[in-house]
């Protein structure tokens, strides 16, 4: 028989059907690991090529040496009002609302070598990563243009990534999208409903329960989530309460590093690494300091394709039980 269960935080519905499914260990990747080179002729992002990329934003020097970099993206699907002339003013076209293309899009370059990648790069070129987003995400909150900032990587051709070379990206809108707007709502409804923050309540349990936990360290937990839509869905969350990422002190990166190289590690050798996104999902910078919402990371693995009954119903099928993933990821040894 099937299981349906509700996300506490977000009320969406995951229906587990665990009978159609392959066995865990069979959504491990078939195809070897290519062995790449360090440097690459034709890759911008290699170092030696920086040459080929727009001008850089911002960057972590060791000497002469870049560590990591950020860049515009070279096709943004938004750009900065300065560089476009534009404005954030809605125009309306009855009974459509239309407004310039407004934002930043930009590439986290992260690490020199084109054959690096997050689970083998060493700790401190993973804290470097964590404070480049930090540092682009304090600095696009000071514009007025922004009213959310999505930090997120793309691992795979099936995950959207169309260049090998380690990176990630952040896309600055100027308004705020329904998805999240109702993931802050029905957050700040659990808040006047009980008096606590839902995820600091998820926290609070899965460190008491521990079944679905994946790894702890002194201020981060990551747990496969009660309602994991996707086998493998992971979120690494701060212990203490913050709801903006742009809360989290400047002390605390190396430990959210931390956190992400051993969680990432697991899946590569647990999987044969997989295809994945992850996300940094925060309430919106001028939200910063809300009590009912907790920002956190959440990994989604692209080992199932997405097909007509989730994309219309919103409600996903998920074929393993966020247990048995989370033991399995515990048990992984890196
Ligand atoms: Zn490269
Ligand atoms: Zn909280």
């Amino acid at each position: 028989m099937s299981i349906i269960r509700q996300d506490l935080a977000s009320k969406d519905w995951t229906i587990f059907s665990t009978e159609r499914a392959k066995r865990p260990f069979d959504y491990k990747k078939e195809e070897k690991k290519q062995v790449k080179k360090e440097y690459l002729k034709n890759c911008p992002f290699c170092r030696g090529n920086e040459h080929m990329t727009p001008k850089e934003i911002y960057s972590i020097r060791q000497g002469n040496d870049w560590k990591v970099r950020v860049i515009p993206n070279k096709f943004p699907a938004l750009q900065a009002k300065e560089l476009i002339k534009a404005t954030t003013e809605r125009h309306i076209k009855e009974p459509y609302l239309y407004m310039d293309g407004i934002g930043s899009h930009e590439v986290i370059i992260e690490s020199p070598k084109h054959n690096d990648s997050l689970p083998i790069m060493k700790i401190e070129q993973v804290d470097r990563v964590i404070q480049a987003y930090r540092q682009r995400f304090i600095n696009l909150s000071k514009s007025e243009d922004y009213q959310l900032i999505i930090i997120f990587r793309n691992n795979g051709k099936i995950a959207g990534s169309s260049l090998e070379h380690p990176h990630s990206q952040l896309v600055a809108t100027p308004f705020v999208p329904s998805y999240v707007r109702t993931k802050l709502y029905e957050a700040q409804r659990y808040f006047d409903d009980f008096g606590t923050c839902v995820y600091c309540d998820m926290i609070k349990y899965e460190l008491k329960n521990r079944e679905r936990l994946i790894y702890e360290n002194d201020n981060f937990i990551a747990f496969a989530p009660f309602a994991s839509i996707v086998p493998y869905n992971i979120i690494i969350i701060p212990k203490k309460h913050m709801s903006c990422f742009l809360e989290l002190p400047e002390n605390e990166t190396r430990s959210f590093a931390h956190s992400l190289k051993i969680v990432l590690s697991k899946l590569y050798y647990l999987l044969n690494d997989p295809d994945y996104n992850y996300v940094i999902d925060s309430t919106p910078p001028d939200k910063s300091g809300e009590r009912h919402y907790h920002w956190h990371l959440e990994i989604l693995p692209r080992l199932t394709t997405r097909a007509g009954f989730e994309i219309g119903s919103g409600v996903y099928i998920n074929t393993i039980m966020p247990e048995t993933c989370a033991r399995l990821l515990r048990d992984c040894k890196i």
